[in-house]
């Protein structure tokens, strides 16, 4: 479904991403971690072209993102990403954030794209808000829409670049339980995140990335926490810190 060859990045002679290999099969949770600067966000944007790299390839459900030729609105609207700052419209209302770009980018008519939208906001459990601004709504409210309005594109793959960490801890678990019914679900999903509670609930990989954009590891869950003998002294010791 994702397939990561060889990927570099560099600004200027500061190299970000060294030689990135990975994939990604479907309905797989894949879970990034590792020390801040690793490039994690980095990698993960490569993958719908927010963040062009010089060296190597990526494709996604056969869409080569490396390709000049490729249509990356096209691949952009087909990959759901959701940030740490639920980057919501504010001037609009929680249905037109989730139709503006179903109408515009999908050319879905209003009516469908309301209908659509509204499924997924019941299902972040927030369709008592359809009528409110992100204003008016919690850090964690305002995450699970922005979820809902990711979800409404109907995406082929769901990447999340550390959603809970912007939010007050007693927000995390409601988006959390929203991403691991998406997980259950079967929807492929590469994850930003240091909470390991979640990586350990629903994960079926884990990837560690050090400084200097290097993949430490890429294991099974398993391996990952129940296997200390198999991982990197540096694995260890970011593992001793978070858990
Ligand atoms: P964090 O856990 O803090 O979010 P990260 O693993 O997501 O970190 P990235 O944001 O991908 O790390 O950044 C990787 C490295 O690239 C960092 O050292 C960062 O300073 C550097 N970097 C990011 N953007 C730029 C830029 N526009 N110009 C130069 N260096 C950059
Ligand atoms: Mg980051």
């Amino acid at each position: 479904m994702i397939e990561l060859k060889n990927v570099s990045k560099w600004y200027g002679s500061f190299q970000v991403l060294n030689d990135c290999s990975t994939k990604i099969n479907k309905g797989e949770v894949v879970v990034v971690c590792g020390p801040s600067g690793s490039g994690k966000s980095t990698l993960i944007k490569t993958i719908n072209a927010l963040e062009p790299f010089q060296k190597g390839e990526i494709y996604v459900d056969g869409t080569a993102v490396h390709d000049p030729k490729t249509d990356l609105p096209k691949l952009r609207s087909r990959v759901g990403m959701v940030f740490q700052h639920f980057e919501l419209f504010p001037h609009l209302s929680v249905t037109e954030n989730l139709t503006i770009a179903q109408v515009k980018v999908l050319g879905r008519s209003a009516d469908e794209a309301k209908k659509h939208g509204l499924k997924y906001l019941e299902r972040v459990g927030l369709i008592a808000h359809k009528d409110k601004f992100p204003g008016q709504l919690s850090g964690g409210q305002q995450q699970r829409v922005a979820i809902a309005r990711a979800l409404s594109m109907d995406p082929i793959v769901m990447l999340f670049d550390e959603p809970t960490s912007a939010l007050d801890p007693e927000m995390v678990g409601e988006v959390l339980d929203v991403m691991v019914s998406l997980a259950k679900e079967g929807m492929t999903m590469m994850v930003v995140t240091h909470e390991m509670g979640f990586a350990r609930k629903v994960s079926n990989r884990v990837i560690f990335m050090d400084v200097g954009g290097k993949v430490l590891e890429d294991c099974s869950k398993d391996d990952f926490f129940n296997k200390p003998e198999e991982r990197q002294p540096r694995t260890k010791d970011f593992l001793n810190k978070i858990l």
